[in-house]
């Protein structure tokens, strides 16, 4: 899928919104969109406060009108994992949260297996694709 400004990542992030649930795997390089996407799906879940990037605090939580939890992490800067993967290993058994990670390589392994990867590349006119993997 063409995804052609900010807006309508925004717009796909909403979208899923509608049937997010689980973990939600952002691949793609830096500046690409994972965090305006995860700004999309946080208004179509009803948050209310402003998304920022967790690239410095590594995890932001965002409570959902409807009760959930939206998990937001980024592990690009992440070197120290101790903790970190203990506080992910008790998010994931939430059936509450809704968890979108950005920068999973390092944590890989605690994914489970059946949740959703969406791939965010460069066009070369600055546009971005975005794959939905299932
Ligand atoms: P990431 O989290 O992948 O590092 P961000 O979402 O933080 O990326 O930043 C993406 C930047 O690219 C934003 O400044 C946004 O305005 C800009 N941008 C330009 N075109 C698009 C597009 N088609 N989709 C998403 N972001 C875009
Ligand atoms: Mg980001």
């Amino acid at each position: 899928m063409k995804i052609k400004s900010e807006q309508e990542m925004l717009e796909a992030g909403k979208i899923m919104a509608a049937d997010a649930q689980g973990v939600i795997e952002l691949v793609g390089d830096v500046g690409v969109g994972k965090t305006t996407f995860v700004r999309g799906l946080a208004q179509g879940l009803g948050v209310m406060e402003p998304v920022t990037s967790p690239s410095f605090t590594i995890s932001k939580s965002y409570a959902c009108p409807d009760g959930r939890t939206l998990m937001h992490y980024d592990f690009y800067r992440l070197n120290e994992p101790g903790l970190m993967l203990d506080e992910l290993t008790e998010s994931l058994k939430n059936r509450n949260n809704v968890i979108v990670i950005e920068w999973s390589d390092s944590i890989k392994e605690l994914l489970p297996k059946d949740h959703i990867i969406i791939n965010i590349r460069y066009n070369d006119d600055g546009s971005r694709e975005m794959e939905v993997l299932k």
